[in-house]
């Protein structure tokens, strides 16, 4: 049948049926698929694979989610929208309203305030207590309580968390271990292979690596991860087929960036420990000689202006985000702990003089200079 101008516009390709091969994943920029009869359709429903309907599932976000869970080593992940919509259905994975969470009190702000008032107003009750002494985290466990949430290396004091002795706990009295993985990366930690159930990321950060993206996945033990995908398409927390794409392009570089970043942490981090305008350098020095992740935090010492320092840095910007291929600061204490209050700023050692750096992939010697020079402009 000949069709008319308006039919033509719509209708005069043959959509997915030119055999092409190409070298990387296509973009599947659709909020739908196809069927051609109701067979087809019922296949669907009967596991034959393809697909149904983008929120549900899509070859670009499954694409990201099989990827991070094999260099996890994890049998299965997911990807989802943001790194708390990761957390969000990670978490609803294993609780629910009248169960109990005892979580790290110094984890990632977001994190923190969505256990405590979005869970919260939920019915999933959660205790924040430092996870440096276990005995602490132990007598927090009450008969509901269901997980342990914490975070391999913490935001901004870079605190290693030791996941074996976490996990040990976590079994001893059956619960399910939760933990962030954003800051250490599948690079330098796979919490999974230690015993961790579920692994989830802001692949906003190192995962994505670019600074262009906002998504997050979550990784881990079957079943779960099967319950966690139920909470994103009933929520509707998908990550868009673009934005996976554009983060399994850069995971694929992961490797290449975390040598060089985590290298030029740990030299920029040695180069602050003999800086005497340095009062503290927060860096895991004793994880790894080639470096253990590629964030670095400084606190100032008393001779330095702080207004000083963040306008002497040059090509070096103020950014509240971290983990792009360009060096970046932050200043904790007016950003991501803002809103805690003064004495919970004190108690985590979030001074006015602590600064947060995200070390990109430039020349370690020219990192370096940049922030000795700031120093050196900046002192009172
Ligand atoms: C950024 C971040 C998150 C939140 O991720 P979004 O992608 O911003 O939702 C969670 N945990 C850590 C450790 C982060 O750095």
């Amino acid at each position: 049948m000949a069709k008319r101008f308006e039919t033509k516009l719509i209708h005069s390709t043959e959509k997915g049926k030119i055999p092409i091969r190409s070298k990387v994943t296509p973009i599947y920029q659709t909020s739908a698929f196809t069927f051609d009869s109701l067979e087809d359709l019922e296949g669907y429903f009967q596991g034959e694979g393809n697909y149904l309907y983008s929120r549900t599932g899509n070859p670009n976000p499954d694409e990201l989610g099989q990827m991070v869970a094999a260099i996890e080593g994890a049998p299965a992940g997911i990807a989802t929208s943001s790194g708390l919509s990761a957390i969000f259905a990670g978490v609803l994975s294993v609780a629910k309203s009248g169960d109990h969470i005892v979580a790290a009190e110094d984890v990632y702000g977001g994190s923190f305030h969505l256990l405590r008032e979005e869970l919260h107003q939920l019915g999933i009750e959660t205790t924040f207590v430092s996870f440096t002494n276990l005995e602490l985290v132990e007598k927090a466990i009450q008969p509901n309580t269901k997980l342990l949430y914490t975070e391999s290396i913490t935001n901004p004091l870079l605190r290693v968390e030791n996941l074996q002795a976490v996990v040990g706990l976590a079994k001893r009295h059956n619960l399910v271990t939760v933990v962030d993985n954003t800051f250490a990366t599948p690079y330098h930690c796979n919490p999974y292979d230690l015993g961790v159930e579920l692994v989830v990321h802001s692949a906003t950060k190192y995962i994505g690596g670019h600074s262009d993206v906002t998504a997050g996945v979550v990784v881990g033990r079957e079943d779960l991860v099967a319950k966690a995908r139920e909470k994103v398409v009933n929520i509707g927390a998908n990550v868009s087929p673009f934005e996976a794409w554009l983060t399994t392009r850069g995971l694929k570089t992961l490797a290449v960036r975390m040598q060089v970043q985590s290298s030029n942490a740990r030299k920029l981090a040695d180069a602050f420990k003999n800086n005497s305008h340095i009062s503290r350098v927060y860096y895991p020095f004793e994880e790894d000689v080639t470096g253990y992740g590629a964030m670095v935090t400084v606190e100032l010492a008393q001779t330095v202006d702080v207004e000083g320092f963040f306008k002497s840095l040059g090509w070096v910007k103020i950014v509240p985000t971290l983990a792009g291929v360009e060096t970046t600061v932050s200043h904790p204490l007016k950003t991501s702990h803002r809103s805690l209050p003064p004495e919970a700023q004190d108690a985590l050692g979030i001074t006015n003089h602590l600064v947060r750096i995200s070390v990109g992939i430039e020349h370690s010697e020219d990192i370096i200079s940049v922030f000795e020079q700031a120093v050196e402009n900046s002192i009172k």
